[in-house]
């Protein structure tokens, strides 16, 4: 089964990119709320629960993942498929008042409560959900106050959680403190200035604060003129979703920012923002990371943000300061080793810019530690031992061998507990 250019216009980067991805992100003025969009959403989500229907088995266990596919367990109970049949939204769930602009809000709300269980990334996130619930689809009642919530109406009970996605923690520590990227690091301190590197990492999205962030970045560099010379920012900028129109114009509102930026204080010898726009392999990435002093990752909204938690893994020798985003889902477990900013307070950036410039070493390795302690101990086997646990009530040692999808077989291999230390 394949979709046709038709479908994955209207359904990828129709429904999925222009309406749920913005809304879902507080940023409803991008929203383009096209009947064609929703109608193709829902064909092409049958599409996907044909396919479901038709390769597992009525005792098997469907874990349906994100934004593009929330109406698969919808479409499977109205075609009489029945499954057990669970979900993760990787993305934020909006409050109310911004929910309820899309034209088909109770319908998309009703997929949602066609599952056995939903997890959302924060606690935010699942309270938003269920306030819109309350304000939508009152006869639903809400009970439990932990990270694991019972929703049920008249005899269906479902269960809605927060269960933060995380990172292969040692797989990022262990590259960190390989042979390859020491060889990498020491190529990029021989070509690059000798002091403090700021880094950011993001796709092209609009929703990552790039261009908030650059801005911040010159205004750190007027009104903190002793930085000048003493800071060189670089940001990669992978591509993503090139063929959506407001993708492109962010590209070019990125290049001129940096070009503003380094126009306005470049000096012989000295490029303030380095600016790169690819997609870099694994090594290069992580040794970016650990040659980086501090990481900017300010999104305007975003689920989790996982380069918060790489960056953080990274720091091998627990040096290294993280200024997060309030409004990154990230910012619930590390706001204690963080400094928090708003994403959207220029000035409130660029001081947090000089701050993490200026921050003495002792306090800088406290805060790292414990960013990294948190992130070793929650990492992805956490994540998923915990969504199976309380989506199914076994633990992931506790599924059979046979029954499983390979992506199980490498992460059983390495339990929760085998990832401490
Ligand atoms: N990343 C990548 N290629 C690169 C640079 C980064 O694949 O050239 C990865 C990065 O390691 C991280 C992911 O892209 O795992 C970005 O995830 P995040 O949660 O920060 O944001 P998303 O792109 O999922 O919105």
């Amino acid at each position: 089964m394949g979709l046709s250019r038709e479908d994955v216009d209207s359904f990828y980067y129709g429904f999925s990119n222009e309406v749920v991805w913005p809304l879902f992100h507080d940023l409803q003025t991008r929203c383009r709320f096209e009947p064609e969009y929703w109608k193709s959403y829902r064909r092409v989500n049958g599409l996907f629960a044909r396919a479901v229907s038709r390769y597992t088995r009525a005792e098997d266990f469907v874990w349906v993942h994100d934004y593009q596919m929330i109406p698969v367990a919808s479409m499977l109970r109205s075609s009489g498929v029945k499954r057990n049949c669970v979900f993760f939204l990787h993305i934020p769930f909006p409050p109310p008042d911004i929910f309820l602009k899309l034209p088909w809000r109770e319908e998309l709300l009703k997929d949602f409560l066609e599952y056995d269980f939903v997890g959302f990334q924060t606690m935010r996130d699942r309270r938003n959900f269920t306030d819109c619930l309350r304000a939508l689809i009152p006869d639903w009642r809400v009970s439990g106050r932990g990270p694991v919530a019972t929703v049920s109406s008249g005899g269906r009970r479902i269960r809605v959680a927060a269960m933060p996605i995380s990172i292969d923690y040692r797989s990022f520590r262990d590259m960190a403190k390989s042979a390859r990227v020491s060889r990498i690091l020491k190529d990029l301190k021989r070509q690059l200035p000798r002091e403090k590197i700021a880094i950011g990492v993001d796709r092209l999205d609009y929703t990552k604060g790039i261009p908030q962030r650059i801005r911040a970045f010159g205004e750190a560099l007027r009104s903190f003129p002793e930085l000048r010379e003493r800071i060189t920012f670089i940001q990669i900028v992978v591509p993503s979703r090139e063929d959506v129109p407001a993708y492109h114009e962010l590209k070019e509102e990125i290049e001129r920012l940096v070009s503003s930026v380094n126009g306005e204080f470049s000096t012989p010898g000295w490029v303030p923002v380095h600016y790169m726009y690819k997609s870099i392999p694994r090594e290069e990435l992580v040794a970016y990371y650990r040659l980086a002093d501090i990481a900017l990752v300010t999104p305007l909204k975003d689920g989790m943000n996982l380069v918060a938690k790489e960056y953080c893994a990274c720091q091998v020798d627990d040096d290294g300061v993280l200024i997060l985003g309030e409004f990154a889902g990230a910012a619930a477990q590390m706001h204690r080793g963080a400094i928090l900013v708003n994403s959207y307070d220029i000035q409130g950036m660029a001081k947090a810019i000089n701050e993490a410039v200026n921050m003495p070493v002792e306090k800088r390795k406290g805060r790292m530690r414990r960013l990294r302690a948190g992130i070793r101990r929650q990492n992805v086997f956490w994540w998923v031992d915990n969504y199976l646990r309380a989506s199914t009530g076994k633990a992931l040692v506790d599924f059979p061998e046979t029954d499983m999808a390979p992506v199980f077989h490498a992460l059983i291999r390495r339990s929760p507990e085998s990832q401490e230390g």
